[in-house]
């Protein structure tokens, strides 16, 4: 069963009729390389829900936002902060509550990590970090929810030498028991963030291995769908106005630094991840048919001048081509979404 069946089988009708028609109107603009004549197609307008559990819109959401902003800030520290810095890879459990206390113990969690934050000892070691929250694991078994913190650590790379910056397992087990208050939690993950070489020979920095794996975490939402009803109804209610991704230290006031400057904010925008693709080539989508809306593609005419300059300073529409031939010739096309790249 599909995301917005269920919904609507457990009265979320908005909801429902919302993720229906997510993606399902989508309007390309067809762009021509001025010198090569490379064309290529970018999306102009569509309709998206912004459900929180809708996979179309979290994808879009990490491949887009999150993502493209994450590699803003380390760019950012990396040109105006010239400590070097090595990446862990955190997982915070606390015991699985009921469905039904879903919610107060997100709060509990998140105040326990800010409680952790300010100890001296994480504070010494941790120079920034990024977190994402997820609320199932893979067997959780029904009735209970598993809400567990992934976080991106930002460390000196002195924190592998040093011995008064770095912290074992053991510690930061500790550190989480002290934090939550709660002796009964037995494990906590931590690993370093390794720079990859993939197998088609392309190097990933230790930095994009980081985001990849905190995109292919919070990706996971979709799992809900197998939910029996009454534990989708709670959890669907439970996590209304829940924050499921926060910064803090030094990438919380990179990324204030760069929202308040609108040139760093373009960049932003411009960062081009296609290579995070790879990880939504899995997805199906309820989307099956894509046109070129007739009205809206004369809107965008008039954004020509905007776009030249700005991201897309090589390239001019094909509708402004169009614009210039007798208007019989913009004809109706059916284009792929420009990502996942082999979706259907
Ligand atoms: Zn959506």
């Amino acid at each position: 069963m599909d995301l917005s069946q269920k919904l609507k089988k457990i009265g979320f009708v908005k909801d429902a009729s919302n993720v229906e028609e997510c993606g399902q109107h989508l309007v390309f603009n067809k762009q021509k390389h001025v010198l090569t004549s490379d064309q290529r197609s970018t999306l102009k307008h569509a309709h998206f829900c912004k459900f929180r559990f809708c996979p179309v819109c979290n994808m879009r959401k990490i491949r887009f936002k999150l993502a493209p902003e994450l590699f803003a800030i380390n760019e950012f520290l990396s040109y105006y902060d010239k400590t070097k810095y090595a990446y862990l890879f955190l997982t915070l459990t606390v015991p699985n509550p009921k469905v039904d206390d879903l919610k107060s113990t997100i709060r509990h969690m998140n105040k326990s990590f800010q409680r952790m934050a300010e100890s001296k000892a994480y504070k010494q070691a941790v120079k920034g970090h990024f977190r994402a929250l997820e609320i199932l694991g893979s067997n959780t078994p029904s009735g209970e929810a598993h809400p567990h913190f992934h976080v991106l650590l930002m460390v000196r790379k002195s924190y592998f030498t040093n011995p008064k910056h770095y912290l074992s397992r053991d510690k930061w087990l500790s550190m989480w028991q002290h934090a939550t208050r709660d002796d009964s939690i037995t494990q906590v993950d931590v690993r370093k963030i390794r720079p990859k070489t993939l197998k088609d020979g392309t190097y990933r920095t230790a930095f994009a291995s980081a985001v990849y794996e905190v995109a292919k975490y919070s990706t996971k939402h979709t799992d809900l769908t197998k939910l029996n009803d009454d534990d989708f109804y709670s959890i669907i209610s439970q996590t209304k106005n829940v924050r499921f991704y926060a910064y803090g230290g030094k990438f919380k006031t990179a990324l204030s630094a760069l929202e308040n400057d609108p040139q760093t904010k373009i960049n932003i925008l411009k960062k081009d991840l296609h290579w995070l693709d790879d990880l939504y080539s899995s997805y199906t989508f309820s989307v099956s048919q894509y046109s070129l809306d007739h009205e809206k593609k004369i809107t965008h005419v008039s954004s020509l001048q905007t776009k030249l300059c700005s991201s897309n300073q090589k390239y001019i529409t094909q509708t402004d081509l169009d614009d210039l031939q007798p208007k019989e010739t913009a004809g109706v096309d059916i284009i792929d979404l420009p990502y996942p790249n082999n979706r259907q």
